[in-house]
């Protein structure tokens, strides 16, 4: 990759790489709008500038909840509206990327779509922010190649987002690489985030990991907070409590004052 000087993403009034933690949180798939909005007023009110929240969801297995689709994208625009509050949402095929994109501050390429080269060319002549996850396999020159395809489109605005690697350890979901997360952001001059949820696929792993990754120098954290997370249609077990959620924030701000 061509390293080029290190820049800043700006979505809202949040700017990843300008020295401020970013956190965007949310649940993994909206469910309803009720919940959509005790959520994001939640994670605002403890500090989350971006809120995530799926409407397409990239499942394992067909059988599962896939996510509201469409609905959920009028649902994320009303209440990041209503709370003046960005919102950062997955698209998973080129023909929904308009539709995404005009509901949307800011475009998630997930894990499984990191090398849909089709994807990664529409997403980048949208020419929003786009938040590129590492693959579940990809190397790091794979990674910093993808962002490439996004760069090569026409769009720089791009925040990489280390969401753990599949390895030998299976006693967690995935590996969280902090280390090729750093060296991702120092080869690409792009800010680089960390996803512990995804990552650990365990509430109790999702603040440690979180805060390893800001101590370590990345600069924001995705998280997954649902309001019930028993009764959560997807990845219930990684999300954490709206009070926890309120906690860990409170926790980085606390580290990003000491680093
Ligand atoms: C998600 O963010 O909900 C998600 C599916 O992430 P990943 O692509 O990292 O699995
Ligand atoms: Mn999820």
């Amino acid at each position: 990759m061509i390293k080029e000087d290190a820049v800043n993403v700006q979505v809202g009034d949040a700017v990843f790489g300008g020295g401020e933690v970013i956190l965007m949180a949310g649940p993994c798939a909206v469910e309803n709008e009720e919940m959509l909005y005790l959520t994001a007023r939640s994670v605002q009110d403890a500090g989350a500038k971006i809120l995530r929240g799926g409407a397409y969801k990239p499942r394992s297995s067909p059988h599962d909840f896939q996510g509201l689709g469409k609905p959920a994208l009028g649902m994320l625009q009303r209440v990041g509206k209503a709370l003046n509050m960005p919102v950062v949402s997955e698209v998973l095929d080129t023909r929904d990327v308009e539709d995404v994109a005009a509901c949307v501050d800011m475009l998630q390429v997930g894990s499984r779509n990191m090398q849909n080269t089709a994807l990664l060319k529409e997403v980048g002549r949208s020419g929003k922010p786009v938040l590129l996850k590492r693959g579940l396999a990809a190397t790091l020159t794979e990674w910093l190649l993808a962002a490439e395809y996004i760069i090569a489109a026409g769009n720089r605005k791009i925040v990489l987002c280390e969401r753990g690697i599949r390895t030998f350890e299976t006693s967690s979901r995935n590996t969280l690489d902090i280390a090729s997360a750093l060296l991702a952001k120092e080869r690409s001059g792009l800010p680089t985030v960390a996803d512990p949820s995804h990552a650990s696929g365990n509430r109790n792993l999702v603040a440690p990991l979180g805060m390893a990754a800001i101590a370590a120098g990345l600069d924001g954290l995705l998280i997954e907070v649902h309001p019930a997370p028993e009764i959560a249609l997807c990845d219930g077990k990684q999300s954490l409590e709206l009070e926890e959620f309120a906690l860990l924030a409170r926790k980085i701000m606390a580290l990003q004052a000491v680093s």
